[in-house]
């Protein structure tokens, strides 16, 4: 049998083995009847069942491929979840997929700054002990659950529900910047905190909404951006660590409590 030599470090497995059995009677064992194998060598990544799972059920099939299809969940995933689904009781399995019917029949966007809420206007812009002359612009309502939890932030909000990338075909009238100039030309606000990632299109949406607002006004500022907490110094890239020290802030400012904004 002939077998193509696998490329230097790729891991190989043996997947088959075959021995017959010696034939009864025959009066001896004869050498092709004595040993038959076959051995087939293939990439690693090529082997196990993961590549191709093989189904007994359609509806089990049907449930793995709808849980696969959540960010970040791959086949096996999947199956181990719809497993899972299918040995809790039935009332458990019910209430869960209630949840969700009930999460996409009933969830509402925040009126005023985007942010999902059960009602038309959400819990923050509802709260009037807050600061609404500050509207912190982040990218989703993920980044606002983050702000919050610092407990550091005692403005409003406004979600733009993603930011510029001509590559992944998103414009400015993709998200909701509109609405933020128009909520800035109202009036009432004082300070737009620009709290986009760090990334190009992060930056181009950051400089994108401050041409838009910087006649109206107001003060348009950004996160900072440096040296993590606990971070060494030599373990720093040179852009965060230029950073850190163009953007250097009075020693004093280091070690006060935090000043919610
Ligand atoms: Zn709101």
């Amino acid at each position: 049998m002939q077998v193509a030599p696998a490329p230097f470090g790729t891991k190989i497995q043996l997947i088959s083995l075959w021995v017959p059995a010696p034939v009864p009677g025959s009066g001896g064992l004869k050498k092709n009847n004595y040993l038959r194998s076959a051995l087939r060598l293939r990439p690693w990544c090529e082997t196990g069942r993961e590549m191709n799972l093989n189904y007994s059920s359609k509806l089990l099939e049907n449930a793995v491929a709808e849980f696969a299809r959540l960010p970040g969940i791959g086949p096996k995933t999947a199956l181990r979840m719809v497993l899972f689904m299918l040995r809790q009781e039935p009332e458990d399995v019910y209430r869960f997929s209630d949840a969700l019917l009930q999460l996409k029949d009933g969830i509402k966007y925040c009126e005023c700054c985007h942010n999902l809420s059960d009602t038309a206007r959400c819990a923050i812009c509802g709260d009037a002990g807050r600061d609404h002359s500050t509207v912190c612009v982040v990218e989703s309502i993920r980044d606002v659950m983050s702000i919050e939890n610092t407990m550091q932030y005692r403005g409003v909000y406004h979600v733009l529900g993603g930011v510029i990338s001509p590559i992944d075909g998103v414009g400015p009238g993709d998200l909701t910047i509109g609405d933020l100039e128009r909520r800035v030309q109202a009036g009432g606000v004082r300070e737009v905190i620009l709290a986009l990632s760090t990334t190009m299109e992060g930056d181009m949406t950051n400089f994108y909404i401050y041409r838009k607002i910087k006649d109206s006004g107001v003060i348009v500022s950004t996160l900072a951006r440096g040296v993590a907490v606990g971070d060494e110094l030599e373990y720093a890239d040179q852009l965060t660590l230029g950073r850190s020290i163009v953007h250097r802030t009075p020693f004093e400012d280091t070690f006060q409590s935090g000043n919610p904004a």
